[in-house]
């Protein structure tokens, strides 16, 4: 446009362009009242209570927000041409799952996070959908009286320019926010009695622009202190009274800051654009027409009322790349203007934080940008209402960007907001149930101690008395036998007495009676005592005989007693011996809980540490992603920490603080700790950790990657499975890595996996490993000889589309190796796939209504009809034809013209279609 047909003023005159085109109608403008009540409709409920930030969230029942809070809806940008080639084999690093609002980034191959946004736009959003669902209630809002702000916030090239400034001249279908918001402004408002103003600056390291005047190069906010309305007395205020005028302004504002930016020698994606539109609106109340908003008839009355009029300003700001200013000599950006340019975007994200938050100060004052859309934008002056759309890029390249844009995001909408699904280790449980565990332990220990005291003492005191009862036994015999001796000695000796008094007594009788007669008799006399006698002696040796025989039966019985007494004796040395080995036996035992103590105490700490470190990288990813919210780091930071601004870096920073601090060797280590438990939380460390690319090398040269190999070898258990493959998966994706996982058998563990394995998430990981191997050109021969193809086909037996997804990735990537190995002639023969039984799946699926597997199945048949060795098995298999259709129909250019030009080049392909009169041009 040619600035004839528009007149620039500033401040408050009105220009020609008003008066010129004052009256007429643009095309599609609908009867003001009519038009009115349609957008009243549909207006957010409590739009005028705006301001307080209210604690709940704005569900997912319409548009009905909390009022005040920012609304937030994030959109994806389709894959452009680029992206579908260079990412071609990649999945996007996000999945939207619009109907519940929710957004899943992929953390790596099996990990996602989970975001609720107020909207989700997925890459098929219509800009139409888009506008009604960002902007509309702001622009209503607008026309009430109210001020509103739509912000578009992400990553350079994402789409924001698009979403808000896009002007719809080849397509209308492509208008963005800005001209259709004007359209229903202009709809919505009489020319006769309202007026609408147009401002169109930028704001480059803390300067703000005029794109209407480039000679007004440093514009000053005004802030009225008492009602808190800021504005630009310094620019260039346009009147509109049409859509055409709007849209030439808007081309005259870009064409500017195009030129600006190159007379500067910038980007424009390092300016943020902003556009200021002016409502102001008479509200008839005289001559019957009350006001709308009263709606009640006996108004008519009070005839002499001041007319009403009702300012509303929208703000539509078209921010600055999110992407951090990290590589300054390259894209030749001092230091200064590194940190001016990051500053607005960074106080933003401050302002954002603290009016999230409710907190009593929002610091407004930290950069122009936050200044000027102070009164735009809640917090104390509470007239407003603001939008933000997140715009992010599907390209997992970009994955640190988006995330960071996702988390600006997820702050605007309310901290507390966050819905933020993660598998998180429950350390605090694991080590209650420890604990618990050692309690019990301690209480067995101490139940077995007194058992074995107690019969320690019971075997003592059954000894004693064993013993004492013997010895009194012996001692009562012993006396007994004495005394019986005794007596029968005494007895013996009285009878000896008797017979000898009697005895002595007949002898002398005897002698008397000799003497007396003195006669011949004494010879027969004589001879009589002397066989009296002899019987005595007789008598006497019988006698004696017996005594003899008493006495050896008391020796014998003292002899048994003795016996008795050593096998007494015995039996008390060997309960002496039973209590030793009692005594020894619960020293083992004292030691052994000792020793359990110790360990229990050693796993403890470290679980403390451990969740210490989990708890640390938590904060320090909140408070990273809070420092990525606000754009960026102070100037400080800035300058005495260059190399934390590598954005990869300083994700990974806590990371290494749990090296660190936990020490990797440690943590691999519990990988063989005896708690199946402690194994699982272990597994889920390194995979965790396995998952960043920083710590891989680490992990490997540690001994990780042999001890999750050894895992899948020697535990039944499938979650241990499932995480020690998705480890394995992860450490597959480096080609050192992929080397030393099959020399050190990894594919025949993978593969017993495989067949072993029945929930699918365990046979993603294992197809996702074995997928990672395939595109190693070296390991191809190696790969297959072990079993990897026939692994990777069993595992279709599952049916899973994340499964099956996975499969056709090592197809694919198989197959790619195998052409490219044809192609420099290092190849000769059919491929080892086509051997193995691939073909016949490849066909049946090439027409799956998955997009991942089939995406990779026609990649993976365009391949294979790369090398003619194939193409015989190929026409015989039916796969001639699924080629001719990717090359017909395949939605994805580059993969159509593949298929066409693997058909055109082979000779067997050739002759086949000419056989059956198939055209394929
Ligand atoms: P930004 O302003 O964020 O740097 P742009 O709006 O300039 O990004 O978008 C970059 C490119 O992507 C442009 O070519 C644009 O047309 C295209 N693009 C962005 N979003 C979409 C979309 N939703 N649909 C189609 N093309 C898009
Ligand atoms: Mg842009």
């Amino acid at each position: 446009m040619s600035t004839s047909t528009v007149n620039y003023r500033n401040g408050t005159q009105r220009s020609s362009l008003r008066t010129q085109s004052s009256g007429s109608t643009s095309g599609g403008q609908k009867p003001p009242v009519k038009s009115k009540t349609v957008l009243r409709k549909s207006s957010p409920a409590a739009l005028g209570g705006g301001g307080s930030v209210s604690g709940s969230k704005a569900g997912n029942t319409g548009d009905a927000g909390v009022p005040g809070r920012v609304r937030v809806a994030v959109r994806l940008r389709p894959r452009h041409g680029e992206e579908l080639i260079a990412d071609a084999d990649f999945a996007d690093c996000v999945e939207l799952q619009p109907e519940v609002k929710r957004l899943k980034l992929r953390k790596n191959n099996w990990d996602t996070d989970t975001f609720e946004f107020d909207e989700v736009l997925t890459e098929y959003a219509s800009q139409k959908r888009v506008y009604e669902v960002v902007a509309k209630p702001v622009v209503e809002g607008v026309l009430d009286g109210y001020n509103g702000t739509i912000m578009a916030y992400g990553q350079t090239g994402t789409g924001k320019t698009y979403t808000l400034g896009q002007l719809g001249e080849e397509d209308v279908a492509d208008r963005g926010i800005m001209v259709r918001a004007m359209e229903d402004i202009l709809a919505e408002v009489s020319l006769e009695t309202d007026s609408i103003s147009v401002s169109y600056l930028q704001l480059y390291m803390e300067t703000v622009q005029d794109l209407l005047d480039p000679a007004n190069d440093n514009i000053a906010i005004v802030e009225d202190p008492k009602t808190g309305d800021v504005s630009l007395p310094g620019a260039t205020l346009v009147e509109i009274s049409d859509q055409h005028s709007f849209l030439e302004l808007l081309q005259l504002g870009e064409a500017h800051r195009f030129a600006a930016n190159t007379k500067l020698n910038t980007e424009s994606s390092r300016s943020h654009a902003i556009l200021m539109v002016n409502v102001r609106r008479s509200l008839k109340t005289r001559d019957g027409l009350s006001s709308e908003s009263n709606g009640n008839s006996h108004m008519t009355t009070k005839s002499l009322k001041p007319p009403v009029v009702r300012k509303g300003k929208l703000v539509v700001v078209d921010l600055a790349g999110s992407e951090r200013i990290n590589k300054s000599g390259s894209e030749g950006h001092t230091l200064e203007e590194a940190k001016s340019i990051n500053l607005s975007l960074s106080a933003l994200g401050k302002c954002i934080n603290a009016l999230a938050e409710n907190s009593s100060h929002v610091p407004f004052r930290d950069s122009k940008l936050t200044r000027l859309l102070r009164d735009s934008f809640g917090g104390k002056f509470c007239t407003a209402r603001t939008s933000l759309v997140i715009t992010i890029g599907p390209s997992p390249r970009h994955r640190g960007e988006t995330t960071s844009t996702i988390m600006f995001g997820q702050r605007a909408m309310k901290v507390e907001n966050m819905v933020k699904l993660k598998e998180e280790f429950d350390y605090k449980s694991l080590s209650k149930r420890l604990e618990l565990q050692l309690d019990n332990l301690i209480e067995e220990n101490e139940r077995q101690q007194k058992a074995f005291v107690d019969e320690i003492e019971r075997i003592t005191v059954e000894a004693h008395n064993q013993i004492s009862e013997a010895e009194k036994r012996y001692a009562n015999a012993l006396e007994e036998e004495k005394l019986r001796y005794q007596n029968d000695y005494m007895e013996s000796i009285k009878k000896l007495e008797e017979n000898w008094s009697k005895n002595q007594k007949k002898l002398a009788a005897e002698r008397l009676a000799l003497g007396e007669k003195n006669g011949p008799d004494i010879t027969s006399n004589g001879n009589r005592s002397i066989a009296s006698a002899s019987e005595e002696v007789s008598e006497l040796k019988k006698m004696l005989q017996k005594e003899a025989q008493l006495k050896m039966a008391a020796e014998e019985e003292v002899n048994k007693l003795k016996h008795q007494l050593t096998e007494l004796k015995k039996v008390e040395a060997s309960g002496n011996s039973e209590i030793m080995r009692l005594h020894k036996m619960l020293e083992n035992e004292t030691e052994q809980k000792e020793k359990l103590e110790g360990e229990l105490a050693t796993l403890h700490t470290q679980l403390l540490q451990l969740s210490f470190t989990a708890d640390e990288t938590r904060q320090n990813l909140e408070k990273h992603s809070s420092e990525k919210t606000s754009g960026a780091q102070d100037s400080l930071s800035q300058l005495r920490l260059p190399q934390i601004q590598d954005p990869g870096n300083a994700e990974r920073l806590p990371v290494a603080r749990l090296f660190e601090q936990v020490g990797l060797q440690k943590i691999l280590s519990l990988l063989e700790a005896e708690d199946a438990d402690v194994r699982i939380h272990a597994v889920k460390v390194v995979a965790n950790l396995a998952a960043e690319e920083a710590n891989q090398q680490q992990i490997v040269e540690a001994g990780g990657l042999t001890s999750l190999l050894m895992l899948l070898r020697t535990t039944e258990d499938e979650t241990i499975h499932r995480v020690a493959a998705g480890a394995v998966a992860n450490l597959a994706m480096n080609e050192t890595n992929q080397e030393l996982i099959m020399d050190q058998g990894g594919i025949g563990l993978l593969s017993s996996t495989a067949a072993n394995a029945q929930d699918p998430q365990t046979l993603r990981m294992v197809a996702g490993a074995i997928a990672n191997l395939c595109g190693n050109d070296k390991l191809q021969t190696k790969l297959r000889s072990e079993g990897g193809i026939a692994a990777l086909l069993g595992m279709v037996r599952c049916g899973h589309p994340d499964v099956l997804a996975q499969v056709a990735r090592g197809i694919a990537n198989f197959a790619k190796c195998e052409s490219r190995a044809s192609t420099q002639g290092t190849k000769r023969g059919k491929s080892l796939l086509i051997e193995d039984g691939a073909l016949s799946w490849i066909v049946q699926n090439a027409k799956t209504d998955t997009s991942a597997i089939r995406r990779h199945i026609e990649l993976a048949l365009c391949h294979l009809a790369q090398h003619e060795g194939n193409a015989k098995e190929m026409v015989k298999e039916g796969a001639i034809w699924e080629l001719v259709r990717i090359s017909k129909d395949c939605s994805r250019e580059d993969i159509r013209s593949l298929a066409h030009r693997t058909l055109t080049s082979s000779p067997t392909f050739l002759t086949e279609l000419r056989r059956l009169r198939v055209d394929i041009r």
